[in-house]
């Protein structure tokens, strides 16, 4: 069934009056003055104010029911640019387009005067965008709490081939999807003592004091049916000012409480290589999940009266572990505050969490020096103390061994003590799920190995998803288009639908017209990167691209010596009959990360000697696109043929740009990782491209010795593409550049590019000759964008909606 369209809007002539409305009165400029930002805003706010009236109902209704609220705590939501997303599910598109034409003004200039929110760094942050959209769109009552970062993740912008960390200031133009809700402000405290007053209580004193204040932004789900909240926390200081200091002339002195409060809120990650960084990041973490799970306990309170009905009522969701010590704060307030006994107040927070984990990677663990946290936050200290006690009495009745014990405490005991916060957001919750298949069952194997048999029904898995509405819907409408007029309109609603696209996978006339599409929208890239680069692209060859956070694991290096070997080739054999390719890579580097930051400037080193070669032409091209975001995105991933999902097997959880590419009928270059493998068996085998050692491959190398240098000299190809890497070919002015580079992949490559190499070059020609009988791929792409909807973020959702928070 069709759902219904929302009630028509006002036709043209009165929506652009009203757009004209609110740029004189309450942008305050006119037609003649306006410049496209002011277009922008004026456009919003004529169309915001129908969103509020469904916004104020969907509350109004989930009170009215009693409903179960899911409350999704993240410290990033990489949400983009808001208008498409919000005009679209509410339907009025269109009717803003013909509208802003009668006054003749173009939508998409404008929608391109809206900055990306720079709330979020990767798949992680994307992902609670995904969900939130998912949310609202499957009627869910549902709040998401992070963060409002005054700059957020840095802008990237690239200087003689090195990335550099620009802020983001996004918004100084203002914001005018958000709300600041003063009436909704938190008192969250840090440092202090502690200790029990004259009844026993334990009474905690902070030594100091920040206010948390809620900016409110509206989540549309599709077809406008329901709004949800974004929640993200400003931090004020209780005194702004102390009078008497600048009266007495210590006009700094006297201000240093804001500028303590607004360095919470000024970026995401700090960079936390100095103790000071390492506080401010816990401080940060601390300060989101205090304000939350106050507010939470408020409404809960407010609305239903008892607090100990809360599991029946609230579901939190960890996404990961940077807002684990909620599990301690809800402690704290049901104890302190509401008077539980312990063991009440525990029964309470494990069945109101769950946690997901993302990632297996030691190094990504959270978890905080002994004595930092116990200095920052006494009273939770003493808190996962009595529930460490609590937890390895349970575990030492199952096992005595030393190891098990160990591998279940919040502290870990190994040199310096510390918190680890995986551990407390386990203990902390009734469910714990990974994000693909593969990387669930790692998770019981690995980090939490004795957690799972302590707790052997909680670890469950939920593969990731995407929202379709942003990634295919909205990103590539000339797709959507061809789809609707080959099988209908039924699968805007119902996204199993699309998979009868598949029928159509052999007919040579809708190959065609699906190659015509990818065809336009790689001309928009081709167009869009010769305006905002320079670099003149050819779009009939094949566009190969791997945009993604730049990490070792996730191998853009292999992507990269895979380059130069074929440039080697091209070079030898110009007459040979290769296929034209764009290597297209894209992606922001950690600030302290120097390794990926070379890899950055040899990418862009390859690219100049590459791209201004006579003798390669336009066989092949590198191309690294600055400050990859999801606008960025947007443009790139309908446009590509290729999609490099190449991370060493056992190392990505699962991905989300894999799932994006294939939804927009790439085809997949992938290892056996993360959630390729679930994407493999949806497209089926012959649809997908794959190479590599497995991760059980990998972890046998590992463990019996691996030896990159003996690979690497029995490999031609790979011992050449080092030599001229190592020999500066690539980097005339400073020729050791890449000497360490080289040096630690002959005598560690930790993630083992030698033990891929030779199969990934194999690969890449088997997807060349693939390339050339144009039809068999078009047949393929067709039949990869027809069997991706079970990896919609709708499906996703609806898993931990049944499985985890009980709310359909
Ligand atoms: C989807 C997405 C990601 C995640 O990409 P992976 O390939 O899964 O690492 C990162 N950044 C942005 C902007 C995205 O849209």
């Amino acid at each position: 069934m069709a759902a219904p369209n929302p009630p028509a809007l006002d036709n043209p002539e009165v929506l652009a009056e009203k757009i004209v409305d609110a740029l004189i009165y309450r942008i305050g400029k006119d037609q003649k003055t306006a410049r496209p930002h002011d277009w922008l805003a004026a456009t919003v706010l004529a169309i915001r104010d129908r969103i509020i009236d469904k916004w104020f109902a969907s509350t109004r209704a989930a009170h009215k029911a009693g409903a179960k609220r899911v409350y999704y705590l993240s410290l990033e939501f990489l949400i983009g640019r808001l208008l498409r997303d919000a005009f679209s599910n509410m339907g009025v598109m269109e009717e803003v387009r013909s509208a802003l034409q009668t006054l003749e003004v173009d939508l998409e200039i404008i929608r391109e005067q809206e900055p990306d929110a720079a709330l979020g760094n990767g798949g992680l942050g994307r992902l609670a965008a995904c969900f939130m959209e998912s949310l609202a769109s499957l009627e869910i009552p549902a709040y998401g709490y992070g963060i409002r970062y005054l700059n957020g993740m840095f802008r990237q912008r690239i200087d003689d081939g090195w990335q550099v960390e620009l802020p983001e200031n996004w918004l100084d133009h203002g914001n005018p999807w958000e709300f600041e809700r003063r009436e909704s402000s938190y008192k969250v405290g840090f440092g202090g003592e502690a200790a029990a007053d004259e009844t026993g209580m334990i009474k905690w004193v902070p030594a100091e004091q920040v206010i948390a204040t809620a900016f409110d932004t509206p989540v549309v789900g599709w077809r406008g049916k329901r709004v949800n909240t974004l929640r993200l926390w400003s931090a004020y200081p209780i005194d702004p000012i102390r009078l008497d200091a600048f009266n007495a002339g210590d006009h700094i002195g006297a201000l240093v409480a804001k500028n303590r409060s607004e360095a919470l809120i000024r970026v995401l990650y700090p960079a936390d290589s100095s103790p000071a960084g390492q506080e401010l990041r816990l401080r940060q973490e601390y300060f989101f999940s205090s304000a939350s799970i106050q507010d939470i306990v408020r409404r809960h309170i407010q609305y239903f009266g008892d607090i100990k009905t809360l599991p029946d009522k609230a579901a939190i969701q960890l996404n990961d572990t940077h807002p684990a010590i909620s599990v301690a704060e809800l402690m704290r307030l049901l104890i302190d505050i509401h008077n539980l006994p312990f063991a009440e107040a525990w029964d309470i927070t494990v069945k109101t969490f769950g946690y997901t984990n993302h990632t297996l990677l030691p190094e990504a663990l959270e978890s905080w020096s002994l004595p930092l946290f116990e200095r920052l936050l006494p009273r939770h200290m003493q808190i996962i103390y009595a529930i460490n006690a609590k937890i390895l009495r349970e575990a030492r009745a199952k096992n005595d061994s030393d190891e098990f014990i160990r591998s279940i405490s919040l502290i870990d005991e190994n040199g310096e003590r510390r918190v680890r916060m995986a551990n407390l957001a386990f203990v902390g919750s009734h469910s714990i799920n990974g994000v693909a298949a593969l990387h669930t069952d790692l998770m019981k194997e690995t980090v939490f190995h004795g957690l799972h048999q302590l707790y052997p029904n909680r670890i469950n898995n939920k593969t990731n998803g995407i929202t379709q509405r942003r990634w295919l819907f909205q990103s590539n409408p000339d797709l959507v288009n061809l789809a609707k007029e080959a099988i209908g309109d039924g699968f805007m609603d119902d996204f199993s639908k699309i998979a009868e696209l598949g029928k159509f996978a052999k007919d040579k006339a809708f190959q065609e017209k699906f190659s015509a599409v990818k065809l336009k929208n790689k001309i928009r890239l081709a167009e869009h990167l010769r305006r905002t680069m320079g670099v003149k692209l050819d779009p009939h060859s094949l566009f190969d691209v791997q945009i993604k956070r730049i990490h070792e694991y996730k191998r853009q290096l292999l992507n990269l010596l895979e380059t130069i070997a074929l440039y080697d080739q091209i070079r030898s054999h110009p007459e040979k009959n290769w296929v034209p390719q764009v290597k297209i890579f894209a992606g922001k580097a950690a600030s302290s990360y120097t390794r990926a930051k070379q890899i950055i400037k040899l990418t862009n080193d390859v690219a100049r000697r590459v791209n201004f070669d006579p003798v390669v032409g336009d066989l092949l091209k590198v191309v690294f696109v600055p400050n990859y975001n999801v606008s960025q995105a947007e443009i790139i991933i309908p446009a590509a043929d290729l999609s490099e999902q190449i991370s060493t097997a056992g190392m990505e959880a699962s991905g989300t740009g894999n799932m994006k590419l294939a939804m927009n009928g790439a085809l997949t270059i992938g290892t056996l990782d993360g959630a390729n493998v679930e994407i493999k068996d949806n497209v089926g085998d012959d649809n997908i491209f794959i190479f590599g050692k497995t991760a059980s491959e990998v972890l046998e190398l590992r463990q019996n010795g691996y030896n990159p240098r003996e690979l690497i000299e029995n490999s031609a190809e790979l011992t050449q593409a080092l030599n001229s890497v190592a020999s500066g070919v690539f980097a005339h002015d400073d020729p050791n550049r890449y000497s360490d580079l080289v040096h630690d992949l002959y005598n560690s490559d930790y993630f083992m590019l030698a033990a891929d190499f030779d199969d990934y070059c194999d690969t890449q020609r088997k997807v060349d000759n693939q390339w050339l009988d144009k039809s068999a791929w078009t047949e393929k792409a067709i039949i990869n964008s027809a069997n991706m909807s079970w990896f919609s973020s709708d499906r996703t959702i609806s898993e931990y909606a049944k499985d985890i928070w009980r709310v359909i």
